[in-house]
């Protein structure tokens, strides 16, 4: 799942922008989210949803045509990106706001930063530069960042490795971590790099094990399981 930021100021055409390359990534095939970082409330006041908040609920989930969640906690950038990755595989999540991320970002002004890939100027931009921008991003965007500043890619931390590909010296496939990614161990947000011997051991041993479950009409899956070991009093 790659990210992509669009940020600027009030009224610089960011939701147009968003829109222009949401089409265009689906229209190439992929399967696309977005998140909109809003400083206005979603639930307004007075409906059930805001009732059950108020009454102390920390999850309210709004079902219905549509699903939404409300929890009552400010979740980090890299919180929301790691529970949308668990809901559903997507190739591509734009992010519209959250201007201080770690991620490509597209500016709608002309501020720039570390982490911009392009500046647009969303009231003149037409079918073609909206091509050449998404061809940009398909080129210069990547995943989660591990945050395991290994090193094997040959840069010191992953930042830097991020900001060789922003700059378009390297691809994302360098990162050997993402590579070994057959079994991936989190410790909190960050991922432990595990070494080829040490994750093939690590799923011959726990698929040997759950391969003996009664699981009944449930199979188990060949794509992908997760495991959560709580390791605390909670
Ligand atoms: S190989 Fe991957 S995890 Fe290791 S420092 Fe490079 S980017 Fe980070």
């Amino acid at each position: 799942m790659k990210i992509l930021g669009v940020a600027g100021t009030k009224n610089t055409g960011k939701t147009t922008l968003v829109t222009l390359i949401v089409r265009e990534l689906v229209k190439r095939g992929y399967q696309v989210g977005t998140i909109k970082h809003t400083h206005h409330e979603f639930d307004l006041e007075g409906r059930d949803t805001w009732k059950h908040r108020e009454a102390g609920a920390e999850l309210v989930v709004g079902a219905g045509d549509d699903t939404f969640f409300l929890v009552n906690e400010r979740f980090e950038l890299e919180k929301i990106l790691k529970i949308i990755k668990c809901i559903k595989e997507l190739d591509y999540i734009v992010i519209e706001g959250f201007k201080f991320s770690n991620y490509p970002k597209i500016s709608t002004t002309e501020v720039t930063d570390d982490f911009t890939i392009s500046n647009v100027n969303v009231f003149e931009i037409n079918d073609e530069d909206v091509i050449n921008l998404v061809d940009l991003v398909e080129e210069r965007t990547y995943g989660l960042i591990p945050g395991s500043d290994c090193g094997n890619c040959g840069y010191d931390n992953c930042l830097d490795m991020a900001q060789a590909i922003i700059k378009g010296k390297i691809t994302e496939d360098k990162c050997k971590m993402k590579k070994l990614d057959e079994v991936q161990l989190f410790i909190g947000d960050k991922m432990i790099p595990l070494n080829p011997f040490v994750q093939d051991f690590m799923k011959k041993s726990l698929m040997g094990m759950i391969s003996t479950l009664k699981t009944g009409e449930t199979k188990i899956p060949q794509e992908k399981l997760e495991l959560l070991i709580k390791n605390g009093e909670d």
